[in-house]
């Protein structure tokens, strides 16, 4: 192969164009091809003149590639066509004329200087010239623009965005381009002459393998396939590839032209997306689409194959609190702390997931009885009932979990998810920390749960729900110094429905609005009419229970006011009983009602204290007037040392910060002389009388209460 085609294979082409009789010299002056009939001319041959220095053979040799040729376009506008006579040196440094017709090119990116020559004497007829200087005007013109041609594809290919190789048909490097250089790591000399078995995944050697042999054996003349690469560096590059075979005129295979994309961070992202939409960002864990195909999965293995499957919904008991009194990195780390504790649990043939909020799913498939689900809930409440620690804070979480156990016959996959709803429902209902399994009665109670909030509603608008007041006493004296307003409904067939069910219910809906309002405006109505025969004597408050979906509405506010200025009573007089889990859902929403109410004059009193989360930290930050020690402690069903040691903290607590402490539920003797030595201001009970209606409160008031008796009647009830 000539010597300048093997160093550039540009020059290939460009040579088959020229005329035959060329000396092609570098930039550099040195010369890099003669032809064998020019060497003639002086005697030599064109090995001995390949790599001298131009002007050593042809002193009056003018050009220097470098002057004309820095820029591939400014070249061919200057290009120098015309004929020059020049002198060679012959073996015997005689000298000897020439014509000579230049051509400056630019390939490779180098600057060449290509010419013609002539024997000076060859060219003696004027006609004959003519005819020689046309044939080779043109010849020199057409490789200029091969020449150009050539560059701009070598361009085209090396400056390519696209990574490019060319192989040879053994699929041996003959050619690479910087963005493949780039994108593998290796560089070109690196590169040059292998094959890319040496930076191809160990895995994917196959692939290139079966697309080289359908390619060589086959008449396919293009594929397209995926294969992963492993840069220099060690990792691993996607790649997408577009292989094709270069062809001669006559059709046969002369190299192949590889163009190739990187995918790698397209695939990533793609799996990632992928992966983000089946999973949960928090905890990782998949998401209620996976759940829901598992259990189609699962459903229809569970009808062929036969065996049981149970569903377990797993919610957090109060998570809500923990979440807002320690902020939501705590809660969201308790969050993935659980998940992982869940899922050192979750056997390989299970499902875990997310199923939102503080609520998670466990599938469980192949289960023989009812009983393993059973144990199954069990185990994951003794998992989670286990104290953690986050952010340097000892956490207790407790869950409640429902559970559906399914086989082949169940048709409605969504009805499980319900059924384990109405369970878990159930198990909250029961007091937390439990788990119940779904019974066709509970999805009775569902439907009724239902069919109940329709009469609630029904109930509001024809005056079925009314106020009774639960006096306050002062405990030093006996004497009623205010009421608690409790709600009744008294329904026409089922008789009293108890708070607990229907405020519950109301508050699942925007129902608790209206009953929120009725609740205040009777109540602040009745109040006004308390006036104790005494005239020196206090006039009664009363404490009004508000749910939290009350704090959030914007009309509570101005409600209170319109109340109040309609009936006339003192705001002094109104107290708004709160509970913990109401402050817990925004802590800063909450203390700008609170602010605006103690405001108006109205006090706070904070209900059932003692049984959520953070009892001390929320005292200090709401300062509420009264604290209503909650019944629990104030009565336990097992009196112990250590209850009695929490009431008395609780009490002292209170007078320390300067509240009133309300003891809830006294009911007995016992109870009321206990709370009466630790000094607790105010109470209410059984011991002294249940809620009454309005015109019984009405006599009620200013009186002193007799215990004795009633203590029996009540505590039996
Ligand atoms: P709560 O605010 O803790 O109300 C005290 C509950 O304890 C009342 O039950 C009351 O009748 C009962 N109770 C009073 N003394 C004793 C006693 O000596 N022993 C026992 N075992 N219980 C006693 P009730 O009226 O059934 O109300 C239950 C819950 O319903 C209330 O608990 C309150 O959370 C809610 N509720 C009642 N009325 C309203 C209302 O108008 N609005 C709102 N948002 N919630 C209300
Ligand atoms: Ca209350
Ligand atoms: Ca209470």
């Amino acid at each position: 192969m000539n010597s300048l085609v093997a160093a550039y294979p540009s020059w290939r082409r460009v040579l088959e164009i020229l005329p035959p009789n060329v000396v092609v010299v570098d930039d550099e002056g040195v010369i890099c091809h003669v032809a064998e009939s020019v060497a003639e001319l002086t005697r030599h041959t064109s090995e001995e003149l390949r790599g001298l220095d131009v002007r050593s053979w042809a002193p009056t040799w003018h050009l220097d590639a470098r002057d004309v040729t820095s820029d591939a376009r400014k070249v061919l506008a200057t290009r120098l066509l015309d004929r020059h006579a020049i002198d060679l040196k012959d073996r015997d440094a005689q000298r000897r004329a020439v014509d000579a017709f230049f051509l400056p090119l630019a390939l490779e990116g180098k600057a060449w200087i290509v010419a013609a020559m002539f024997d000076g004497e060859a060219l003696r007829h004027e006609s004959a010239r003519e005819v020689r200087e046309r044939e080779v005007e043109s010849r020199l013109h057409a490789a200029g623009v091969v020449a150009e041609l050539e560059e701009r594809f070598r361009h085209a290919f090396d400056d390519n965005m696209a990574p490019m190789m060319m192989t040879d048909l053994d699929d041996c490097i003959l050619a690479v381009n910087n963005a493949f250089c780039q994108m593998i790591g290796w560089t070109r000399e690196e590169l040059m002459g292998r094959d890319s078995t040496s930076f191809t995944y160990p895995e994917d050697l196959g692939i290139s393998e079966v697309t080289h042999h359908r390619l060589t054996s086959e008449e396919v003349s293009q594929a397209r396939y995926t294969k992963r690469y492993l840069h220099k560096d060690g990792r691993v590059v996607i790649v997408e590839i577009s292989k094709s075979t270069a062809r001669d005129v006559r059709g046969n295979k002369l190299y192949f032209v590889i163009s190739e994309r990187d995918v790698t961070e397209e695939r990533m992202l793609s799996a990632q997306l992928s992966h983000q939409a089946l999973h949960d960002p928090l905890t990782g864990l998949a998401n209620r689409a996976v759940f829901e195909d598992r259990l189609s999965l699962a459903h229809a293995r569970v009808r062929r194959l036969g065996g049981l499957g149970a569903v377990l919904l797993i919610d957090l008991d109060d998570f809500k609190g923990v979440n807002d009194m320690h902020g939501h990195l705590v809660g969201d780390q308790l969050l993935k702390d659980i998940a992982e504790r869940l899922e050192q649990e979750t056997r390989s043939s299970d499902t875990l997931c997310r199923f939102g909020g503080d609520e998670f799913l466990y599938l469980a498939e192949g289960l023989n009885s009812s009983d393993e689900a059973e144990f199954l809930a069990l185990r994951l409440l003794e998992v989670l009932a286990k104290p953690m620690t986050i952010a340097a804070t000892q956490l207790e979480v407790h869950a409640s979990i429902g559970v559906v156990i399914w086989d082949g016959d169940t048709v409605d996959h969504s009805e499980i998810v319900r059924n384990a709803d109405s369970a878990m429902y159930e198990a909250k209902r029961r007091g937390k920390g439990h788990h119940v399994v779904f019974t066709p009665s509970l999805q009775q109670q569902a439907v009724s749960r239902f069919a109940l909030t329709q009469e609630l509603r029904h109930a509001l608008s024809v005056g079925q729900l009314t106020m009774h007041y639960q006096p306050i006493l002062d405990l030093a004296t006996l004497k009623v110094v205010g009421f608690e307003a409790l709600m009744r409904w008294q329904h026409p067939e089922r008789g009293a429905v108890p708070p607990n069910v229907f405020i519950t219910l109301a508050e699942q809906s925007s129902l608790i609005l209206e009953l929120g309002i009725l609740a205040l405006r009777e109540s602040v109505t009745a109040a006004s009419q308390w006036t104790p025969a005494d005239p020196h004597a206090a006039p009664p408050f009363v404490t009004v229970n508000l749910s939290s979906r009350q704090f959030r509405d914007p009309e509570l506010v101005p409600s209170i006011v319109a109340s109040l200025m309609e009936s006339g009573l003192d705001p002094e007089r109104l107290v708004i009983e709160i509970t913990e889990s109401t402050t817990l859902l925004d802590i800063a929403e909450t203390l700008s009602v609170i602010e605006q109410l103690n405001r108006l004059g109205i006090g706070i009193a904070l209900d059932d204290f003692g049984t959520g989360y953070s009892s001390l930290s929320y005292l200090t930050l709401l300062r509420p007037k009264i604290i209503k020690i909650d019944q629990s402690f104030v009565s336990p069903p097992h009196p112990n040392v250590q209850n009695d040691t929490l009431l008395e903290t609780i009490v002292s607590l209170g007078q320390k910060l300067n509240m009133t402490v309300l003891a809830e539920g006294i009911e007995t003797e016992p109870q009321l002389q206990r709370l009466r030595e630790l000094g607790c201001h105010l109470g209410q009970g059984y011991l002294f009388t249940p809620a009454v209606p309005q015109e019984e409160a009405l006599r009620l008031v200013g009186q002193t209460m007799a215990t004795e008796k009633k203590a029996s009647s009540f505590s039996k009830k």
